[in-house]
This record gives C-alpha cells, structure tokens and sequence, in this order.
C-alpha cells in the first residue's frame, strides 16, 4: 500500500455526498463531507458510519456551502472530529444558515418518525444531527481568502480559487511533499457557469498532477445567456396573458440571489410590473443578506450595478414571506404571482405546497432552474410525469413545466472541457460528481477534444498519488 492515497466516498456515478480522503503516511485531510440526496436507498447512506475514524483527521477543507459538498461535516463533528475546517470566509458565513437548517430538517423528521414509530410501540429514530451539532461545527471553521497560501501540515499546502458556482465556492490546489514525491493535486468543487450573473467566472488553473473534476452538465451544452433571458420573457409573457402562477422551485443559496438580480437586471423587459414576486423561504431571506455582505466577491457588472442603482435586489413588488401563515397566504392569490421557494428540487419545504396548489391548473407555469437529481420530486416533473402523489393524493399535472438549463450554477459541458483543457502538461483527470451517463459522455468529449484520458472511479475506489495508478477502483 502506498503512503499516499486518495480515496473516494461519494459523489461517485452520482451528484452528492461529496466526501475525498487524502492519506499521506499517517496524516489524514478530508475534503468536503456532504450529504446523500434523492431517493430513500441514497439518503440511507448518510447513517451509514465513516469509513474512517473520523477522530482520526488531521483537516478538512470544504470546497462551498451546498449541502450535497458540507452537509455530514456536523456529524463528522458529533463522532469525534476535533480539528479545523478550512474554507472561504463566505462558504462559513452561508455553511451557519445551511448546516442549522439541515439540521432543523433532520430534527423534525425525526420527530415525524418518532410518532409514526410510536403507534408501532418502537423505538424512536434518532436525528440524523441536531442543530446543536450544526452550531458546535461552526466553531471549527478556519476562514481564508482566495489566492492565500495556507500551510495545513509541514509540506502540505492549499490555496482556494474562485469557482464562480456560489458564493465563497472554491477549487482547492493542494501541494503535498512527502516521502520523497512531490504532488499538486486540484479538486474543482462545483464549476460554476460562465457569464452567469453576479459572481466572477471560475479561475483557470495551469497545472497540476492529478485533477478531480465535476461532471454533474458532462452530457449537455447550456444555452447561451441572450437566448435564455428571452425564454424566460416568453414564458412570463405566455403566463401572464393566461392569468396564471409561476412557482420557481428555488435553491436557497445561489439561484434565489441570481434570480432576483436578474428580475432587477430585466424589470420592464420581462413586464415584472404586473406580477407579485414572492421570495417565499426564510433560509433564501437570510443567504440574500449575507450576499449583501460580500459585495467584494461579485463580477465587475455587479458592483457597477450596485454602485449605480444601490442595494441589488430593489424589486418594488417583491415580498419576503418570513412567516409561515405569510406563505400560506399566497395561496390565495390564483394569479399573477411569482413563487420563488424551495426546496430546489422540490424534495421538501414551502415549494411543495405551492404545487399542490398550482399543479393541477393548465394556466400554471413551473420553471425548473436548477439540476433535479434521480429520485426527486422536481425530476419527475421534468421528466413529464401526467400524474404526481403528494401525501396520499393523486394529483393530475396540467401546468405547464419549463427547464431552463441555462441559469444552471454549473458549467456545462463546453465550460467543463474549457476548464480542464487548460491544463498545461498531461494530470491524471478523474471524473467525479456526475450521474453515470454525464460522466461518461464528458470522458468521451476529453478524449476527443483535448486527447485527454479520464477515469471515473465507483464508491471506495483508491488511488496511488505516489504512482499516480489505481489501487482498487470500486469498493470490493
Ligand atoms: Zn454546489
């Protein structure tokens, strides 16, 4: 067995659970530790123990604040994990209002169970971590700056580059000098799309010996901006001449502030004057403000934006639905509204209210913005499911569902093969964060765009950064 290894855990044939263990002799640094997201089979991962101690880590670094990369760093806390979390200064400020909230979500499912289980005269389900924990994680955070040179261990390095998917997202190189090799290894987090609104485009990097790259777009190309901007004129223009809603199942960090930017941005292109925009989601509310607080981070256009018009967001008919009775509240309004609410697939939260009570009416329209993994509720709907069941009721889907790809927060497949054909030298590239189908048709793009021979590796997969080959690609 080599002295230095990567290994993988998640976010293999599949887009969550990001979760990469560094070994080098006997020190160990994870990067990312998220959370398993779809069905129940995937989400039955998350209680499945580390397959490592996690007392045994000498450092984590997370890449950005979405769930799927930070989520299970509360319970890598609760098992023991005593050292720090490195990442950007913006990633801890969005990881506080997303890591408690995921632990609101868990606290209350367990609940749920606890009662269903009870008239079963069983034993309660325990949280999966409790917003105690989510608090107590905070306190790890190390924050840095992109373009800082940190010093983790002696002779290993990392410095954060701007990713430009979410706010404080990040790439991290990662120099390692040990038992006489010496290794530059990149692990691209999520990409972010570039041109989208508000934040800079992802940082090129030169070189490197290994780069891990995402993969979750590997399969398509994203329209181009122009082209999207006027989908989303039609189709507020085709649903408010049929006096309907628009609902925006709406991730909270991210979308939700790009989306508002550009409501701004298109006020009268887009005829927003005569619609009732709703941003229906107290964790939306709360991560809006903290964008507020890292203007610094934005792209030239937005800082010009703000420095001409003031705060980002002044949309005269937006209403910020804190309150629970508020939300239900919109309800009421059978058109003419603009129902920004997540969750962004739709798996829980204020957005499945909205479509039950929207979804059946032809004059109706769901605008998809975000990617909508297997399993979930919003992938069936792109998927142009007739019939939807939501808490035992059969619902018919007559409202019209629109994917607009083009808003994604990731690079797609032309932005993927940009990023990794910058590269100088010959790195091993390994796929990662992608269903099975995107990775492979981006392996395939590499290989014909660039030459480039990339491999995706399965859960527990190994690989040898000393020479640079695989151990095991699969769990045995
Ligand atoms: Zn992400």
């Amino acid at each position: 067995m080599s002295n230095l290894t990567l290994s993988f855990f998640g976010a293999t044939g599949e887009v969550t659970g990001s979760i990469y263990l560094l070994e080098i002799g006997s020190h160990r640094i994870l990067i990312d530790c998220g959370l398993f997201q779809g069905g129940p089979d995937v989400e039955a991962l998350n209680r499945e123990d580390f397959p490592f101690a996690p007392s045994s880590l000498d450092a984590v670094i997370l890449t950005h604040a979405h769930i799927d990369h930070s989520g299970r760093l509360p319970l890598l806390v609760k098992e023991g994990y005593k050292g720090r979390i490195h990442t950007h200064r913006a990633t801890r400020d969005l990881a506080r209002v997303m890591l408690k909230d995921s632990a609101f979500l868990a606290e209350r499912d367990a609940e749920r169970a606890a009662r269903k289980r009870h008239k079963r005269a069983k034993e309660a389900l325990e949280p999966l971590y409790t917003i105690a924990d989510a608090e107590r994680t905070i306190e790890h955070f190390e924050t840095h700056d992109y373009g800082e040179k940190i010093e983790l261990l002696p002779g290993i390095l990392f410095c954060l580059r701007d990713a430009g998917h979410i706010l404080g997202s990040a790439i991290v190189e990662l120099w390692v000098k040990a038992f006489g090799v010496e290794r530059k290894i990149v692990f691209s987090g999520d990409l972010g799309h570039r041109g989208a609104p508000l934040l800079r485009d992802v940082s090129p990097i030169r070189d490197a010996d290994v780069v891990l790259c995402e993969s979750t777009y590997g399969d398509r190309s994203h329209r181009p901006w122009d082209e999207t901007f006027s989908e989303i004129g039609d189709i507020l223009s085709n649903a408010n001449a049929a006096k309907g809603n628009v609902l925006i199942p709406t991730f909270a960090v991210g979308r939700a502030q790009e989306l508002l930017y550009l409501f701004s941005e298109h006020f009268d292109e887009w005829g927003l004057d005569r619609w009732q925009i709703f941003l229906d989601s107290p964790m939306a509310i709360e991560a809006t403000t903290i964008y507020g607080n890292h203007t610094d981070l934005f792209d030239s256009e937005a800082k010009h934006h703000q420095t001409n018009n003031g705060p980002l967001f002044t949309l005269p008919n937006l209403h910020l639905t804190q309150l629970s009775e508020e939300s239900m509240g919109i309800n009421a309004v059978s058109s003419g509204a603009i129902v920004l609410a997540g969750s962004g697939m739709c798996t829980g939260g204020r957005i499945r209210h909205h479509i039950r009570h929207n979804i059946s009416g032809e004059h109706n329209h769901l605008m998809i913005v975000g990617f909508q993994a297997r399993g979930t509720l919003g992938r069936t709907l792109v998927d142009g499911a007739k019939k939807i069941k939501m808490w035992g009721e059969e619902l018919d889907v007559a409202a019209k569902v629109h994917t607009i790809g083009g808003l994604s927060a990731h690079a797609g497949v032309d932005g993927l093969l940009n990023w990794c054909g910058g590269f100088a030298g010959r790195p091993a590239f390994i796929l990662v964060h992608g269903e099975p189908t995107a990775t492979i048709a981006l392996a395939h793009s590499l290989k014909e765009n660039h030459g480039i021979d990339a491999f995706a590796p399965g859960r527990g997969a190994v690989y040898d950064l000393a020479g640079l080959k695989w151990i095991k690609t699969h769990a045995l």
